[in-house]
């Protein structure tokens, strides 16, 4: 089964935050307060970071089948 994981387009992440305080798993952070970084080990793909950018900079990409 394909999983998703969120990927963060880091040159236009204005470190808010925001993406952190819905992650359900703790995958998110951001090191250094410059860019949001996601473990992808943490990652469940629910796509709930995604919604929530205000910036719209975080997609949900396939990997693996
Ligand atoms: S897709 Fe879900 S689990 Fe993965 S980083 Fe975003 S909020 Fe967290
Ligand atoms: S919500 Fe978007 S802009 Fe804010 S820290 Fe997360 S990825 Fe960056």
């Amino acid at each position: 089964m394909a999983k998703r994981k969120a990927i963060v387009s880091t040159r236009d992440c204005a470190a808010c935050g925001c993406c952190i305080k819905v992650c359900p798993k703790g995958a998110i952070t951001v090191p250094k307060g410059i860019y949001a970084k996601v473990d992808e080990t943490l990652c469940i793909g629910c796509g709930k970071c995604a919604k929530e950018c205000p910036t719209s900079i975080i997609s949900m990409e396939v990997i693996g089948q």
